[in-house]
């Protein structure tokens, strides 16, 4: 469905005009991609895997990798070996999914050299077990329910274990492994208080010290934030102080070490999608991608997605708001916005909607026939950051928030 161009441009504007893409066009900044996972190598205080489901697209594996981010965490039997043939036994994949297939439990261990597994019951512990015929090196991770106060969007209902039932469970998991043992959790998605990490952490000492058991690794999961229009969130650097701070503070800091599965944080500012409205009813946009594409996101998680009006030569037209639908036949495929947008677009005029490197291309589907996004590289900046500067430390330098506004550079093309 991805169809990759390697055509390289200068910004969004200059591939619409060179390409006129019959679709959705997916613009790709990977320079910000490598620049995320540096920052997080550099001031996350442990191992950093990224959570391949926010973005699965070979460019975002590349860009990563060229950071230095070696792992990986993957959830499903297509996710393992995409990573695996791509960089073979050198990436350190970490299989995140307590509900595993039986196959892809033994696929990912006998043919990719997975070690990694969590779980969240027993079942799936014999699961585990039985399908890599009792190995004693694998690193298993349990993970834990723990509160999503802070999060934007609430993870907690689905997976994790109870704190009445952890101590067990890790009890069980500690025996059954010769190697490493660990507990994980996820705070929720787009977490805005660094103190849910805080939060989360403490009931995971709180949990192992009732279990006895000794802890190898701590793995805080993913939640960390990406800039929205009105959700802005503390620095990135905050979120690291609170968690090493915290880390201090647990019964097993001797011991153990800190993984962190960042999705979100590592993509979302590096890509945006490029849609073309195909006609215009009142403050009706009828686009060419949409729900069922890789707007879904922008449809359903109701957040403000920046926007920008495509046109050559422009528009002097004052911003108005409009409301988008999907290219499909669904009703539901519409977005209410408001999108503030010039009074006089037309059919014909694209639209690039900002922070959908995350959580876009990875959730398109083929539904009524849409859905072919062409991937372009452009190398402008993206609309915000949260890595502006290189180290946590700097950023705070930069002011209260530590978050750099890169719209005023948007016009210096970095060169490769
Ligand atoms: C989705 C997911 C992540 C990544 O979450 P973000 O909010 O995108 O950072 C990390 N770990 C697990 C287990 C996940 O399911």
């Amino acid at each position: 469905m991805d169809n990759i161009q390697s055509l390289v441009f200068s910004s969004p504007a200059d591939a619409v005009r060179a390409i006129a893409p019959e679709g959705p066009m997916a613009i790709a900044r990977p320079h910000r991609v490598t620049a995320a996972g540096q920052w997080f190598r550099e001031n996350f205080p442990g191992e950093v895997f990224y959570a391949v489901k926010a973005n699965p697209s070979p460019w975002v594996l590349d860009a990563l990798w060229a950071g230095g981010v070696r792992g990986f965490d993957v959830a499903s039997e297509a996710e393992v070996r995409l990573v695996a043939e791509r960089f073979g036994p050198e990436a350190k994949l970490a299989f995140m999914h307590p509900v595993k297939s039986r196959r892809a439990i033994a696929r990912a261990y006998h043919d990719y050299g997975v070690r990694t597994f969590v779980l969240d019951t027993e079942d799936e512990l014999d699961k585990i077990l039985a399908e890599t015929n009792g190995a004693k090196d694998l690193t298993l991770m349990v993970r834990l329910a723990v509160s999503n106060d802070g999060a934007s969007l609430p993870l907690t209902a689905k997976f994790g274990v109870s704190a009445a039932d952890a101590p067990a469970l890790l009890r069980r998991a500690r025996g059954a492994t010769e190697e490493l043992m660990g507990v994980s959790f996820h705070v929720g998605s787009q977490c805005m208080r660094p103190l849910a990490f805080k939060a989360a952490m403490l009931d995971a000492n709180r949990a192992i010290i009732k279990a006895g058991a000794v802890v190898d690794i701590v793995d805080v999961g993913g939640g960390f934030p990406a800039i929205y229009p009105g959700m802005q969130p503390p620095e990135m650097g905050a979120y690291m102080r609170e968690i090493r701070d915290t880390f201090e503070q647990m019964f097993v800091a001797q011991n153990a070490v800190l993984w962190a599965e960042p999705g979100r944080a590592l993509v979302a500012e590096a890509g945006s999608i490029v849609t073309r409205v195909d006609l215009r009813k009142g403050d009706a946009l009828y686009l060419n991608d949409g729900a069922y594409g890789n707007l879904f996101d922008a449809v359903h998680v109701k957040w403000p997605f920046p926007v920008k009006h495509i046109r050559e030569g422009g528009s002097r037209a004052k911003l108005a708001p409009f409301k988008f639908f999907g290219p499909t036949c669904d009703s539901i495929d519409a977005a209410p916005g408001p999108f503030m947008l010039p009074a006089d677009i037309r059919e014909g005029d694209h639209i690039e909607i900002g922070m959908l490197g995350a959580y876009g291309v990875a959730m398109a589907t083929g539904f009524n026939g849409f859905g072919d996004t062409t991937t372009v590289v452009s190398e402008d900046a993206p609309w915000e950051s949260m890595f502006g500067r290189n180290t946590a430390d700097q950023a705070q330098a930069e002011g209260e928030s530590g978050v750099i506004q890169l719209s005023d550079r948007k016009r210096k093309p970095r060169r490769k």
